[in-house]
């Protein structure tokens, strides 16, 4: 069992109190037991990053790059174990969060080489003998709130951009997955990072929120939609920048001319991969008349091929669910799903033989319409639905029919409607003949409101956010 302490200024803590984490595989097993922040250790957590910011904001650029490289190179040498310990607290397979740590790894590579290549602009001034410098500087001290779907890669999109840039960082990981935060600090205080500059302080987020927030220069924030209105409105009393990355209702639209069979690998790995627990997840599979029997009589068979079973098993294609709430948060919205009528052709009931795990079987209903219910609200769960309709002008219609505008697709072989949708869609990602989850590290990630808030993450996209620009008139007098 991991024993993990809160890390405050560089040394590790223990707190009056402690709350255990279980694996979802099998929920007699605890995985950590983990010290928990009270608000005074929040609040000493935030002023020792306020005091190690400017040291590292000076630091000379090639030392910032290379304690990131080097926490990219433990993470790529711990991977096993971190991925293992990923499985067990998460539940996802392990495979998949072997990726996970990959990805995190390859995030710290990544803002290694940007912390580097951070450019500024000069420009010419219309006043004579004067021109204009923009520069970057950090935002100062950062909060990141993290959820448990991706402990180890979120945590590290946003520690690595952060630090990269010359800020320093104060994570709150998730309450039912804070394990791979724990063994990202060990790896950052082992490549070099100075005290103060990564803390973490776990627990109860509203507990321990406000003072996070306002105590913070800037909140990077990934969960709920719910928790990030309430988030919005603590950080409007400080005036702290806040970026939130909050949920999706995802469309995949699939049309008359798609190849069905990249259609239907795309509409199954985006709506069941990683158990459905994914924010680009594919919750609404729009499909046009033409292919619509042919393409449903494939799905039911691919859903089929999703069973889940214990993460570590290397046979399971998908894991359990991630957390008890989840699991009775899936249930409840497909029996009301039943109850208005869409029609269950697949799974959606606890799986037969793993009582000792939060297993679901894929659920895949057919006949349902936009204004139902189960297609208005985020289920986050191995759901998929299928909605039928008649063109791709209905298609576009219905997909852009929804509050949340996270990522959205489409598989047609057509250049010009995949083109049109492109520009059509009103999500912040579309993705064409590939599933709507799985984005890469080196290129902007995120949606539209209430879906994002805040701009982009990942890739050049997140240094808008994690610096604050200056503009400069230089006076030189040279005409
Ligand atoms: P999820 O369903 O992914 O757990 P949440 O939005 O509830 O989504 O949680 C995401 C993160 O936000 C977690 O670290 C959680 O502890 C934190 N959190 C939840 N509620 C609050 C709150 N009121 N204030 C600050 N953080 C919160």
């Amino acid at each position: 069992m991991l024993h993990g302490q809160n890390l405050i200024g560089g040394q590790w803590r223990n707190s009056a109190t402690v709350a255990q984490t279980f694996n979802p595989s099998n929920i007699s097993e605890v995985v950590g037991e983990y010290a928990q922040a009270s608000v005074a250790d929040a609040e000493e957590a935030v002023a020792c990053a306020r005091k190690a910011q400017p040291a590292w904001a000076r630091q000379n650029i090639q030392i910032r790059s290379d304690i990131l490289h080097k926490a990219a190179d433990l993470l790529f040498a711990r991977a096993t174990a971190l991925a293992t310990l990923l499985a067990r607290e998460e539940g996802k397979t392990l495979k998949e969060a072997v990726g996970e740590v990959v990805r995190a790894a390859h995030c710290f590579q990544f803002y290694a080489a940007e912390a580097l290549r951070h450019p500024g602009q000069w420009h010419n001034s219309l006043r004579e003998g004067h021109n204009v410098i923009v520069s970057h500087e950090p935002v100062g001290v950062v909060t990141a709130i993290t959820p448990w779907n991706f402990p180890i890669a979120i945590a590290a999109w946003k520690a690595a951009a952060a630090l990269a840039y010359g800020n320093t960082v104060v994570l709150k990981p998730s309450e039912f997955a804070p394990g791979c935060a724990i063994r990202l600090g060990e790896i950052l205080m082992g490549a070099g990072l100075s005290p103060g500059c990564f803390n973490i302080v776990m627990g109860n987020g509203a507990l321990l929120g406000p003072t996070l927030i306002h105590g913070a220069d800037a909140l990077s924030f990934t969960g709920s939609t719910p928790t990030g209105r309430a988030l919005l409105k603590i950080a409007a009393e400080s005036m702290t920048k806040t970026q939130l990355e909050l949920g999706g209702k995802n469309p995949f639209i699939v049309l008359d001319d798609a190849d069905i069979d990249v259609a239907v690998a795309a509409a199954a790995q985006g709506t069941w991969g990683q158990t459905g627990q994914r924010c680009t997840g594919s919750e609404r599979i729009i499909v046009t008349r033409g292919i619509h029997d042919a393409f449903v009589e494939k799905l039911v068979k691919a859903v089929a091929s999703f069973t889940p079973g214990p993460a570590l098993d290397p046979a399971t294609v998908i894991g359990p669910v991630a957390t008890r709430p989840q699991f009775e948060k899936n249930l409840a919205a497909i029996a009301a799903a039943r109850a208005e009528g869409a029609e269950l052709a697949h799974g959606g009931t606890p799986a037969e033989g793993h009582n000792e795990g939060l297993f679901l079987t894929p659920a895949l209903f057919l006949n349902t319409t936009n204004d139902m219910q189960l297609n208005r609200h985020e289920t986050f769960g191995p759901i998929g639905a299928v909605i039928k309709v008649a063109d791709l002008d209905e298609a576009i219609a219905v997909a852009n029919d929804c509050e949340l505008a996270l990522s959205s697709g489409i598989a047609t072989t057509s250049l010009r409607s995949a083109e049109r949708y492109r520009r059509e869609s009103k999500a912040g990602m579309v993705m064409v003949n590939t599933p709507t989850a799985g984005l890469e590290y080196h290129v902007p990630f995120g949606g539209r409101p209430p879906s994002g808030v805040g701009g982009r993450e990942t890739g050049s996209a997140a240094a808008d956010f994690f610096t604050e620009s200056k503009t400069s008139y230089i006076n030189h007098g040279v005409i």
